[in-house]
């Protein structure tokens, strides 16, 4: 059984799919940690991240690995070191939508992606999900949200983890990522024509999470 969940950034993809895959015992999947990081990769190397070429020469010396700690909690490895909370600061996130529109690296993460849902029953989150990485998926939603209250939400999430930001430039940052997210030529983020959309932006946490369920109950 694979669940596909696409979205932009701060719809409420990452903690519904985490809380939908813990109630059905199934593997949750963060897809965008994956393009993360390629974009850590590529800062810590001073490879600019628009430079496809540039990007594309440093792949070799890549690897991404996921795995699993004993609470399930899905922890990212770049060349064998942890790097689960590195991928996480603002900077990553604009780096990370960069990186992803080069053909190269979407091809590159793509077998990971499908050998992992292959082997496991999947929720698995990200841009392209129900569109390239599972076109077969037996249950696909786009979930999304106003670009406001998803800059509330994101905001709030990066201010607990002690980060000084403000609510007016993690806004401009999710506008300007959709819009790259969006306009982009390969799998664009966008809902798959048979994804049933879920609009969270008046909804609390719970009642998406029951909308969520009653989606995938039929
Ligand atoms: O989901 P998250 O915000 O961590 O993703 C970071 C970036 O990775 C996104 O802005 C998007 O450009 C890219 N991404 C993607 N396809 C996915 C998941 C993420 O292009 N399946």
């Amino acid at each position: 059984m694979k669940i596909a969940i696409d979205g932009p950034s701060g719809a409420g993809k990452s903690t519904l799919a985490r809380m939908v895959a813990k109630k059905l015992g199934y593997l949750y999947v963060d897809t965008g940690a994956l393009y993360r990081c390629i974009a850590l990769y590529a800062i810590r190397n001073d490879v600019a991240t628009k430079d496809c070429r540039a990007v594309c020469e440093m792949l070799p010396e890549i690897t991404v690995e996921l795995r699993y700690d004993e609470d399930g909690f899905q922890r990212m490895f770049l060349n064998g070191l942890d790097v689960t909370e590195d991928i996480r600061k603002p900077e990553v996130s604009m780096a990370a939508s960069d990186v992803s529109s080069i053909p190269d690296v979407r091809k590159f993460l793509l077998k990971l992606q499908r050998d992992i849902a292959d082997k496991n029953n999947v929720v698995m989150d990200g841009r392209d999900i129900g569109t390239v990485v599972l076109p077969n998926a037996e249950v696909k939603i786009f979930l999304t949200a106003s670009p406001e209250i998803r800059a509330e939400r994101r905001h709030k999430e990066l201010v607990e983890k002690g980060l000084k930001i403000s609510y007016t430039d993690v806004l401009r940052d999710i506008k300007a990522r959709d819009m790259q997210d969006i306009s982009r030529e390969i799998a664009p983020l966008k809902a798959a024509d048979d994804a049933i959309i879920l609009d969270t932006t008046n909804c609390s946490l719970e009642d998406s999470l029951k909308m969520l369920i009653d989606v995938i109950r039929g």
